[in-house]
């Protein structure tokens, strides 16, 4: 499987508030995983909504959540003070490590996971290649993405380009929209 292919989520949908958990469930998942940064709140944004915590704990009663992000344990604790979620830092996505870590914290196989981020070249590609799957979500604010993101964003022009010209169908379905969302 090349790159590209790795890069094709399961679902797109334009925030996590939009995701039909519901259905997720009956399908076998029963770990979420999200991602902190531009998936649940903006670069500039220190903590969660209200709406953010209700979600996050209404999900915590049905399903295992962990937040994996790649940024520093001062940010994600802060963000996530009102919540008693476990949390990855310095994940380092998309390499495995902190995808293997939040397995351990979960105690549950790949298959019963969903990752959520909004990045397909750290989220998706990350979890697809270890064999999770991923569920992209439309960025909280673009442009607020910080110099590393904004090099990302620049290598997922390229696979988005292969995507649509190689798989025309799953682009259609599965990212089309997302493209149009930013
Ligand atoms: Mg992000």
């Amino acid at each position: 499987m090349s790159v590209y292919q790795k890069c094709i989520p399961h679902e797109y949908h334009a925030s996590i508030f939009e995701i039909p958990y519901k259905t997720l469930k009956e399908q076998g998942i029963n770990s979420l995983f999200f991602d902190l940064d531009n998936t649940i709140i903006g670069y500039d944004e220190i903590s969660l909504s209200k709406d953010h915590v209700k979600l996050l704990n209404d999900l915590g009663k049905d399903f295992n959540v962990v937040i994996i992000s790649n940024t520093s344990f001062k940010r994600v604790s802060l963000a996530l003070k009102d919540l008693k979620v476990p949390f990855i830092w310095h994940a380092k996505k998309p390499l495995k490590c902190g995808f293997k870590k939040a397995l351990k914290l979960a105690k549950v196989n790949k298959e019963e996971v969903m990752m959520i981020g909004d990045q397909l070249m750290t989220d998706i590609f990350g979890a697809t290649r270890y064999g999770i799957k991923g569920i992209l979500v439309k960025s909280v604010k673009r442009k607020s993405d910080r110099k590393i993101t904004q090099f990302n964003r620049k290598l997922e022009a390229i696979v988005l380009k292969k995507i649509e010209k190689n798989l025309p169908e799953l682009y259609e379905e599965r990212l089309k929209q997302y493209v149009q969302d930013h």
